[in-house]
Formats: structure tokens, sequence, C-alpha cells
């Protein structure tokens, strides 16, 4: 695995600068830099904390290191090599926000990572004490759920993790009903960046892996063609698709296109959390679908029905036209029952759970149907 040195250390001068202004000041540095969220959803990180401040009630800031996406470790590079940047953004964001609390929570899986984390609270704690803030780390139980935003605050309070109806939206209403900012790993540790004036918003990060020599994480700019990316990181055999994680859908391997939210948009499917599998001319993407499938059958939260029984029901069409047994009948109910799911599903992860097979039908529907009778 390529984890070259790709990120800048602020040792805590991000935070000095930024501890130097007002609140309002901060907030104004952060929404003029254009930061929004890598988590997935993209929302402007400077708006977020503004709504949080102007929201009555005690202020929490929580960092949601609870990186579950197949496919994407780019949260785990930052930990592993800047965490340092990670706390001065929390610091940062609770100055910002008039939080004494904050909480990172911390994926099962990484655990190994408490040591380094421990080591920089500790490097920061002049800091912390300066605002009066309390850190604690929360480690999650491994359920992918708790990636999404509100699921992570039941877990916090200790209740079961499964998403909240929004709105009312954390930043106005999250834990324990008071006003919370919710930002990935990724989000924070570019924060200190900005006051040290070296943030670029059209570089990202992205987890390169699957069919290539060198799976790794890459900054990219912006329009990027993906095949100079793909130079880097050596295909092995001829590329096919790209896939952007479970949820991201599948698409067609094009070596010119570039990498714009909007150019993969227009192919149907999701850059999120900056995920890219190549995958190359050997594989079957039904074969994909249905290893995709079967996490979502593993991770769906069970909470609403048209998640949890068509997860299922989803996965049973699959492996019937994997294994040659389905009729072109079988291929439209899936389908139809895949449009119904992204609609009728409570949360994001179920409505974003179809999108693999959609995308899929969309661009590589003959495979598909090659199978059926
Ligand atoms: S969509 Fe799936 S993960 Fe989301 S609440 Fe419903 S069952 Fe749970």
């Amino acid at each position: 695995m390529t984890e070259k040195k790709i990120l800048f250390d602020s040792a805590l001068k991000g935070a000095g600068i930024a501890l130097s202004k007002t609140p309002t000041e901060v907030i104004e540095v952060v929404k003029n830099s254009g930061l929004r969220g890598r988590g997935g959803a993209g929302f402007p990180t400077g708006l977020k904390w503004e709504i949080a401040a102007k929201s009555q009630g005690e202020h929490y800031i929580i960092c949601n290191a609870d990186e579950g996406e197949p496919g994407t470790f780019k949260d785990r590079l930052i930990l592993s090599t800047v965490p340092l940047n990670v706390i001065e953004g929390i610091i940062i964001a609770s100055h910002a926000v008039g939080a004494k609390q904050a909480y990172i929570y911390l994926r099962g899986e990484y655990n190994y990572f408490l040591p380094k984390i421990r080591k920089a609270i500790k490097k920061a704690r002049p800091l912390m004490e300066k605002i009066e803030l309390n850190l604690d780390i929360v480690v999650g139980q491994g359920a992918y759920i708790c990636g999404e935003e509100t699921a992570i605050l039941n877990s916090i309070e200790g209740h079961r993790p499964e998403p909240r109806k929004r709105p009312p939206y954390p930043a106005e209403k999250g834990l324990y009903g008071s006003p919370t900012v919710v930002n990935n790993v990724e989000t924070l540790a570019m924060v200190p960046l900005i006051f040290l004036g070296i943030f670029d918003p059209k570089k990202r990060l992205c987890s390169l892996s699957g069919d290539v020599e060198k799976p790794g994480v890459f900054e990219i700019l912006e329009g990027k063609q993906i095949g100079k990316i793909l130079e880097e990181a050596k295909p092995i055999g001829i590329p096919k698709a790209i896939c952007f994680g479970a949820s991201g859908g599948i698409m067609p391997y094009d070596p010119c296109m570039e990498i714009t939210e909007e150019n993969i948009k227009e192919r149907g499917c999701f850059f999120g959390s900056g995920t890219i599998i190549i995958v190359n001319h050997t594989h079957s993407i039904v074969e994909l679908c249905e290893s995709i499938q079967k996490f979502f059958v593993h991770e769906s939260c069970g909470y609403c029905m048209s998640c949890r029984e068509g997860s299922k029901r989803m996965l049973e069409y699959i492996k019937r036209i994997s294994a040659g047994k389905a009729t072109m009948k079988d291929l439209n109910k899936l389908e139809e029952l895949c449009n119904f799911v992204s609609v009728a599903s409570f949360c994001a992860l179920g409505r974003s759970m179809p999108l693999h097979i959609l995308t899929a039908l969309r661009h590589f529907r003959e495979e598909f149907v090659r199978k059926c009778r």
C-alpha cells in the first residue's frame, strides 16, 4: 500500500492563529475558505458552524472517525500521520461555536490509533485549557451505520445506533438535544491549514484501490483525468469500471474523464468520501453487485422495512441472476425494487444502497441480460 507523506503537519500553529481571533471571525474565515464536508454530504463547513453557534443550548463537537465505507482509508492515513491536525480542527471548531465538550467517535477497527490520538491530545492540552475544552474518545463497535451523523449521536448517548429523523439537523438539535457539529476526520484536519493560508478547496484526498499495483491515498486536484491518476497507481489488466465504494455506484472506466463531482453525478454515481475502486476486465459486474449487496444485508440496521427486507430480496434476485437461474421478469423486478428502496428508506444508507445495482444496470446492462433466461 502506497502511504506517502502528503499531509502538512500544522504542529499547533493553525490553532494558535485561530484562537487569537473571535469566534465570529473564525467562522467567517472557514466560510470564505470554501471548505466542505469530506465525509460524503459535502455541506459547507463554515455554514454548519454558524448554524450551531447561533442555536441555543450547550454546544458539542463530534469528530466522525468511523470510517467504514468499503475502499475508503484516507482518514486512517490522517490519523496515523497527522493526528494533531485533527485535534487542532476540533479545538478551532469548539472555539468557533462555544463548545466545552467534544468527542472523537473512533471506528472500532481503528482502536490501535488510540495511543497516537491520546499523545496528540496531550500535546494540544494547553490550547484546550485556554478554551476550557474537554475532549473524550468513544470507540465504536463496528457498525457501518455509525458513520451516519445522527446514528453517532444515539451511540454516544448509549442508545442503539439507529439514525434520527432530520430535520432537526444536529447543528440545531443534536447530542442530548443540543446544537452539535459533526465533522469527519479529513474535514477537521483541513481546518488548521486554512489559518496557515495553505488550504486549497480544489484538492482532496482519494482512496484508490482495486486492480492496481500501488493502492493508496492520493491527493488529487479537481479536474484531473482519471487516466493520469491511474498512471501513478499502475493498473493491473485492462480497467473496465470504477466503483465508488459500496454506496457510490459503478460506472465505465474512461481515462479521459476529469474527476469532478458533476462529471461523476452525470454518470449516475456519487464521489462521496473520495473512494475509487478500479475493476478490470476479468471481473463480472453482476458478481461485484452481489458482493456489495451482501455487505448491505449485513449492515442494514433493521429499523425500517424497505431497507431491512428490501436488501435481502435484492440479494436473492442478484444471486439468481448470477447463477443463471433468473428470467428477464426477475431483472425488471429487481430494478423496480431498487427504485422503491431508494425512495422509501429512512436514512441515506438505505436510499443509496440500490445505487450500485441501478448504475450497473445503466452502464453494464448487457452483463445482467446475458445471464437471464
Ligand atoms: S434505511 Fe436501513 S440503515 Fe437506514 S434506518 Fe432504515 S434499516 Fe436502518
